[in-house]
């Protein structure tokens, strides 16, 4: 089955406003089979509104609208969906008795307006909206489905989920969506693109998507089928060969954040992390305590950013800051092996560059970073020169760090 989404609301199209309902909805739709093809945004113009209706209802088999069914002279989507439907509204009864009663228990009066909500084109199912006044519609129409949900994501959710998706799911076929996502870090998305764009343009029944993040590639695969496990047959064959394409700067097949693989490697080599950071000011030790259970392998982090702090309280020899700048590979390799000592973590990290805008030289421009691991027996060094605002710099840095941690654990022996 396939599905066009509505978004109705004017809101929508000024640059304050946006359409998240749509994505919720095509997750829930994506998992039950029924594809999503096209999402439309208009205004609160009723023909408009009509119009968008009647085109999509000849495309798709199922037609799902956000919005507008509010009581006010705008809330138009009852009224265009009459209209594109050839249809007249009534008022039903049950309904305004049930907007009534939500008055009623809440001790207030109802306006007039509020009985325009009772309005519902002929044949029409309403669907009770428990948490608000609007109910949501559910219109079939010559082997069509027009479903109208409310604007507020706190009442279309819970509508969608108890009173949609389970009459969908009857009738959404057998067609599945499978999807796979890696991420890599360390090439930049033209690099990724060359190395696999020959082996994954072969691959016609799944659709591949390049994602850049500051800091990582995404590649998304998504195969629809009516042969769910030849499919994921087909996936998986096709995620091992990019694997193998692009070799240690894959580190998830399974769509996980940087950090998550982190915290995973941590545990599973049951080892402990301490931070020295300076560009970062925190960032590293903000992503890894984001991940639930990070105590037990992250002990702690200073954020160094004076030249005295990162004598006073890592230990790093001023002498050492002084001959070789606070932005370099050695104060970045100090910080590790004095974090590390003090805190009597198995591994410390320390990571020093520059994140502009000013503070740069033709020596050490801005974006140039140096990071360091040591696990007090070997250590490894890492430095690049980031492009990009502050904000990238600081995060493409905080991505170096936290890859050096993973391929530490993950090629213990090899180039890094
Ligand atoms: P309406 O049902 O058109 O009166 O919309 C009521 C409120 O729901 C709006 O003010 C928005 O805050 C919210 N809303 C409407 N449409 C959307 C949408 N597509 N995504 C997220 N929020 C929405
Ligand atoms: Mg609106």
């Amino acid at each position: 089955m396939q599905a066009e989404i509505i978004a109705v609301g004017a809101e929508l199209l000024t640059p304050y406003r946006q359409d998240t309902n749509s994505l919720f909805l095509t997750d829930r739709l994506n998992r039950m089979g029924i594809e999503v093809t096209r999402k439309t945004i208009v205004g609160d113009d009723r023909k408009q509104i009509a119009g968008t209706f009647a085109e999509a209802l000849r495309r798709a088999e199922l037609v799902i609208s956000i919005g507008g069914l509010g009581p006010t002279e705008d809330d138009q989507t009852r009224e265009a969906a009459a209209e594109a439907l050839g249809r007249r509204l009534r008022r039903d009864e049950a309904v305004l008795r049930e907007i009534q009663e939500r008055f009623r228990r809440y001790g207030r009066a109802m306006a007039p307006v509020n009985e325009r909500q009772a309005l519902v084109p002929e044949g029409a199912e309403p669907l009770p909206n428990p948490n608000g006044t609007a109910p949501g519609l559910w219109i079939e129409a010559d082997g069509r489905l027009l479903v109208l949900l409310p604007g507020p994501p706190r009442e279309l959710m819970p509508m969608f989920l108890g009173q949609v998706e389970p009459r969908l799911r009857e009738r959404a076929g057998d067609r599945r969506l499978l999807t796979r996502e890696l991420r890599t870090t360390g090439l930049p998305e033209a690099d990724v693109e060359q190395l696999i764009a020959p082996i994954y343009t072969r691959y016609e029944g799944v659709q591949t998507t390049l994602l850049a993040a500051p800091g990582e590639v995404q590649i998304h695969l998504r195969a629809w089928t009516r042969q769910p496990e030849q499919a994921a047959r087909t996936l998986d064959e096709l995620v091992e060969r990019i694997t193998l394409a692009l070799g240690r700067h894959v580190f998830t097949t399974q769509g996980e954040a940087l950090e998550e693989v982190v915290a995973r490697l941590l545990n599973a080599h049951h080892a402990t992390l301490a931070l020295a950071e300076s560009i970062t000011g925190g960032l590293i030790a903000q992503r890894l305590t984001s991940i639930p259970g990070s105590s037990s392998y992250l002990v702690g982090g200073i954020v160094c950013y004076s030249n005295e702090v990162k004598t006073a309280w890592v230990g790093v020899p001023g002498e050492l800051i002084r001959q070789k700048g606070a932005v370099s590979a050695e104060v970045a390799l100090a910080l590790a092996q004095q974090i590390r000592e003090r805190s009597g973590a198995a591994l410390g990290l320390g990571i020093t560059g520059i994140a502009g805008p000013g503070g740069g030289t033709a020596e050490k421009p801005v974006g140039t970073v140096f990071v360091a691991l040591s696990d007090g027996r070997r250590a490894l060094e890492r430095s690049a020169h980031f492009p990009g605002d502050r904000e990238r710099i600081r995060w493409q840095a905080s991505q170096l760090a936290l890859d050096l941690i993973r391929r530490y654990f993950q090629f213990p022996a090899g180039q890094h």
